[in-house]
């Protein structure tokens, strides 16, 4: 699970701030829970003690108070209550104090004996080391014959103790499987709100320049979110428009440059041919008609992209044998490669038969043996290799020339990406050979892969769909 996903981060703040709320109303809610409780059992014990305090002392006490105890354990029956009861006369003697209770929650001999004792009547928490604490409730009773009498009944805290920490182990039991439905639907949630994103991440990815006529799925939600998907999706039309437009000029371009190239082209022919031009200038002349033969090459290739580009490659889609094209091609560049001292091979025996455009695809085969031819030194060789494999037509060009270095691989298919000018002795060329073959090969559904080694040599590879 990433813990830095809007989900994640959403949901934890969600069930962070709930148990905090859980909490902190737990707390709310037991303190004064405890306090109520206790002073409802207080009450009860201080009408107790206001009971004795006013029989001990009314027209009914007990005579000299002899039989006092018989009277308090046959009214109040402390011990089996579980009860306590104290009383003491103002000098410090106490009359009176109750046996062990049957509960054992606390002994009546150490209950400490009240420090002040109040004008009238008092109740307090009595600690009592580390068991539960006495409830106590104290009346003062004035003495017929003067002084008074302090009566103390208590009861141990034992019972609210239990009920309070019963209700607790609930509350900490109860949280978790809150927290639990509370976070797990609110990821839920979450997931579903955020699922466009989703959606739309997913399309994104697949857009290209290839397919800008696409849209990223807008919900109807009338949230943040349907509004970033339009608001993307008139971004994507803007892009689209810039990308037609500058198509649509590179094919105007090189189009309209063609017209003039080949009259420019033609005059520098006528002018280089002409017996009365010095000598100087003739050559002069002659490197202006290498120049304006490479400028019309560009001029070319360009025009083809262009018209890769717009899809217009396929209009000549027949079923040939690949083998029998790349054997014709190679025999047609045999005294190309001859003239450098390269030995040229092709192995392609049995047919292999492909679907498309016959010219474009002559086209590759022209391109790699050219480049082959153009990047392996004087006495080297080059194979070309065409096969049937795995429902593929393979076209495979080894050479071993000077290789592409690692770092080039990755950028020797885009358009007019050269390696290193230096690296070759060939000035013609403007990047844009294997653009064309990979815009080609994947007219056909084809593509293109390359393994090299500097130094060592280059295997392109073309993979097409074999025709049925
Ligand atoms: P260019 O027309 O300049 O050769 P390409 O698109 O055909 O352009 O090739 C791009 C680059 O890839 C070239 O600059 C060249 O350095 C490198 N390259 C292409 N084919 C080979 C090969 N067979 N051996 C070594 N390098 C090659």
């Amino acid at each position: 699970m990433n813990i830095r996903s809007i989900r994640f981060r959403l949901t934890a703040w969600y069930a962070s701030v709930l148990a905090a709320i859980f909490v902190l109303l737990g707390a709310l809610f037991f303190i004064p829970l405890r306090r109520s409780i206790e002073g409802i059992m207080l009450e009860t014990e201080a009408r107790r003690a206001r009971q004795i305090g006013n029989f001990i002392t009314g027209p009914f006490s007990p005579s000299a108070h002899s039989g006092l105890a018989e009277t308090i354990e046959r009214f109040y029956a402390p011990e089996r209550n579980s009860r306590f009861i104290r009383i003491t006369r103002q000098d410090g003697t106490v009359l009176y104090l109750s046996g062990a209770p049957e509960d054992q929650t606390f002994a009546p001999a150490a209950v400490p004996v009240a420090e002040h004792w109040p004008a009238r009547s008092a109740a307090r928490r009595q600690a009592l080391g580390s068991g539960p604490a006495l409830l106590l409730a104290a009346f003062r009773a004035p003495a017929p014959g003067g002084g008074s009498y302090l009566v103390e009944v208590g009861t141990s805290s034992l019972s609210v103790d239990r009920m309070l920490s019963r209700l607790g182990l609930l509350f900490a039991l109860a949280l978790p499987v809150v927290l639990v439905v509370v976070a797990g639907g609110g990821y839920l949630l979450i997931r579903r709100a955020l699922r466009p994103v989703d959606l739309m991440t997913g399309k994104a990815e697949l857009i290209s320049h290839h397919n800008l006529d696409e849209r990223l799925p807008v919900a109807p939600s009338g949230d943040e979110l349907e509004r970033l998907a339009e608001a993307l999706n008139r971004m994507l039309g803007r892009l689209q428009d810039t990308l037609s437009n500058s198509k649509r000029f590179l094919a105007d371009a090189s189009h309209e440059l063609r017209t003039p190239l080949t009259v420019v082209r033609g005059e520098l022919e006528n002018l280089a041919q002409d017996p009365r031009l010095a000598p100087d200038l003739a050559d002069r002349v002659g490197s202006l008609l290498e120049e304006a033969e490479r400028l019309s090459k560009i001029v070319e290739r360009l025009f083809a992209l262009s018209r890769l580009d717009a899809g217009e490659a396929q209009s000549e889609w027949v079923r040939f044998d690949l083998a029998g094209l790349a054997a014709g091609t190679a025999d047609q560049m045999g005294l190309l490669a001859e003239d450098k001292r390269i030995s040229l091979t092709c192995e392609a025996e049995a047919p292999v038969p492909v679907e498309g455009d016959r010219a474009r695809l002559k086209q590759v085969v022209v391109n790699l043996l050219d480049n082959a031819i153009k990047y392996t030194p004087e006495g080297g060789s080059i194979r070309l290799r065409v096969s049937a494999l795995d429902g593929q037509a393979v076209l495979q060009v080894s050479d071993t020339g000077i290789g592409i270095p690692p770092e080039a691989l990755p950028h020797i298919f885009e358009r007019f990406y050269r390696v290193d000018q230096s690296r070759s002795r060939q000035p013609d060329g403007a990047g844009l050979g294997l653009a064309i073959i990979k815009s080609i090969c994947k007219a056909h559904g084809g593509e293109i892969g390359v393994e090299s080694a500097v130094g060592r040599g280059s295997t392109f590879r073309v993979r097409l769909p074999l025709a049925a």
